[in-house]
C-alpha cells in the first residue's frame, strides 16, 4: 500500500464507517471541499492551551493577558500565511466566509445608491447572495469548458464605465476545481478603477495565495477563506482587506469589544479589526488556525498542491476507462486548478452513485449543486450541447440519460492526506456501479 506521507497529520483518516450490509470499513474522505478533517497539531493546539483559557481583551489576570497577546498575534501569522501587510490591511476574524463575505457586502454598501458588483457565472452561493442583497451584481460569463471569460470581464467593466466597486470571484471552484488567474483579474480590475475581492475557500488550502504589495496592480484587495476547509476546527474564518474600508461608520454587528466610549447618547466606534469582531472573540478557534496554518507552510504550499495534482491527474486517467463517465471540466493537466472533479455515470442518478459509493464501500463523496447551483446548470447545459453534437455525428450513438429532476453531479474532492490506493478503491466502485446497472 502507498499511503501519503501526510496521513498521519491528519485525525480519523483511518476511522471505520458502517456499510449497509452493517460491516464496519475504513473510510475514505473524498469530500475535502465541503470539510477537511483537522490536523492532529491543531488540535493539540486547543489541549496544551486550555490550561491559559481565559476571555480576550477582557480581563487583567495573567491568563487573560496571554490569551489576548497570542490572539493577537494570530493575526500576524495569518496575514504571513497569505503575504498580506498589516500596515495596510487589516485581518479580521468571523465565523467562515461566508460571514466574511456578509460583512464586506455590507462594509461596501453606499446607501445612497446601489454600486455595481461583478460576481461571475462560477461562483459558490456564498460570492453572490451576499452581494444581491445591497448592490446590482452582473457575472462575467464562463466559456465552453467552464472556465471563467477575461473576455467578458473587460466587456463589463467597459459596459458600466468606470462604475464598478468590486469584482468578486472565486479563487477556485468548488464544482470544476479550475483556478481563476486571479493576479491578471486584478490588473484588469484596478485599470478601470475597481477592487477585487477573492473567495479563497478553496484555493487558500490548496495553494500558495500572495495577496502581493498594495500599491502592486496585481495586489489582491479583500480575501476570505474559513478554517475548516483547511485542516483547523469548525467556527473561524477570516476577512482581510484595507484598513480604511472598515475606519468609517457604525460597524454591522455592534456590542461588546467594538466600541472605546459610549454614554446614552453618543458612541466612539474602535479602529478595526476589533471594532468588526463584535462579541468576546474565538480564541480557541483562532489559535488552532494558527496551528494549520503552521502546519500547512511546514509541509509547503506548492507540495501540497503537486501532490493533490497528482492525484488528479490519476484519477483522470482512470476515469477515462470508465464507460458513461461524463466529466464537466477540462482536463489539460497544464491549466491551473486544484484535485477536484465532478462527473456523471450515464443513465445512474448522481445520488444514487453516491449513496452506494458511501454504503458498499465507505467511500465519502459529495453530489447535486454544491452551493453552485447557476454554474452547475450551466455546466450540464454546456455538456448536453456537446454530446448532442458528437450525437449528430454518429448516427448509431443513443442519448445518455440525463436525471430529469434534482439536477446534480457527483463531486470528488481531494486533501494532502488521500491516497492513490483509495483512487483505485474509487475507480474500482466506479466500475462496479456500470458493469451492475439495472
Ligand atoms: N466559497 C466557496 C468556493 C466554497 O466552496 C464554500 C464552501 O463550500 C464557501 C465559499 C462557503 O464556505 P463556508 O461554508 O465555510 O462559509
Amino acid at each position: 500500500m502507498v499511503r501519503s506521507a501526510f496521513r498521519e497529520l491528519v485525525v480519523g483518516v483511518d476511522a471505520k464507517v458502517p456499510l449497509h450490509n452493517g460491516n464496519w470499513v475504513t473510510s475514505i474522505n473524498m469530500d475535502n471541499a465541503a470539510t477537511t478533517p483537522p490536523f492532529v497539531q491543531a488540535l493539540q493546539e486547543i489541549i496544551q492551551f486550555a490550561p491559559m483559557y481565559s476571555s480576550v481583551h477582557r480581563g487583567a489576570g495573567y491568563k487573560s493577558r496571554l490569551s489576548t497577546e497570542l490572539y493577537e498575534n494570530s493575526r500576524l501569522a495569518i496575514a504571513n500565511f497569505v503575504k498580506a501587510d498589516l500596515n495596510h490591511d487589516t485581518v479580521i476574524f468571523l465565523r467562515n466566509t461566508t460571514e466574511a463575505i456578509n460583512k464586506l457586502s455590507y462594509r461596501l454598501c453606499d446607501d445612497t445608491k446601489k454600486s455595481v458588483i461583478l460576481s461571475t457565472c462560477m461562483e459558490h452561493h456564498s460570492n453572490d447572495l451576499p452581494w444581491r442583497n445591497k448592490h446590482h451584481v452582473d457575472y462575467i460569463e464562463i466559456d465552453n469548458d467552464g472556465r471563467l471569460c477575461l473576455d467578458d470581464l473587460v466587456n463589463k467593466l467597459k459596459k458600466y464605465k468606470r462604475s464598478v466597486k468590486l469584482v468578486a470571484v472565486t479563487g477556485a471552484s468548488n464544482v470544476t476545481g479550475y483556478v481563476n488567474p486571479i493576479y491578471e483579474i486584478a490588473e484588469i480590475a484596478h485599470q478601470y478603477n475597481a477592487k477585487i475581492f477573492v473567495d479563497g475557500a478553496q484555493l487558500v488550502p490548496h495553494a500558495q495565495i500572495d495577496m502581493k504589495p498594495f500599491n502592486s496592480p496585481r495586489h489582491i484587495d479583500y480575501l476570505a477563506f474559513s478554517g475548516h476547509k483547511m485542516y483547523a476546527p469548525f467556527g473561524t474564518g477570516v476577512l482581510i482587506g484595507p484598513k480604511e474600508t472598515f475606519m468609517n461608520g457604525a460597524p454591522e454587528y455592534t456590542g461588546g469589544g467594538t466600541v472605546r466610549t459610549v454614554t446614552h447618547t453618543n458612541v466612539v466606534w474602535d479602529d478595526p479589526p476589533n471594532k468588526e469582531e463584535a462579541g468576546t472573540p474565538n480564541l480557541m478557534g483562532v489559535l488552532s488556525l494558527q496551528a494549520a496554518v503552521k502546519t500547512l507552510s511546514m509541509i509547503g504550499m506548492q507540495n501540497i498542491s503537486n501532490y493533490e495534482l497528482g492525484l488528479w491527474k490519476n484519477t483522470i486517467d482512470n476515469f477515462k476507462n470508465i464507460p458513461g463517465l461524463q466529466l464537466y471540466s477540462d482536463t489539460n493537466p497544464d491549466k491551473p486548478r486544484i484535485g477536484i472533479i465532478s462527473f456523471n455515470l450515464e443513465g445512474i442518478h448522481h445520488t444514487l452513485v453516491a449513496d452506494i459509493l458511501a454504503g458498499e464501500t465507505g467511500i465519502a463523496v459529495r453530489s447535486g449543486c454544491f452551493c453552485a447551483q447557476p454554474y452547475v446548470r450551466e455546466l450540464l447545459k454546456i455538456s448536453e450541447k456537446k454530446e448532442s453534437c458528437i450525437r449528430e455525428h454518429r448516427t448509431h450513438s443513443r442519448p445518455l440519460s440525463r436525471p430529469l429532476n434534482r439536477p446534480g453531479m457527483i463531486r470528488v474532492s481531494f486533501g494532502l492526506y488521500n491516497d492513490f490506493d483509495e483512487i483505485s478503491v474509487l475507480v474500482q466502485a466506479l466500475h462496479h456501479i456500470v458493469n451492475n446497472k439495472e
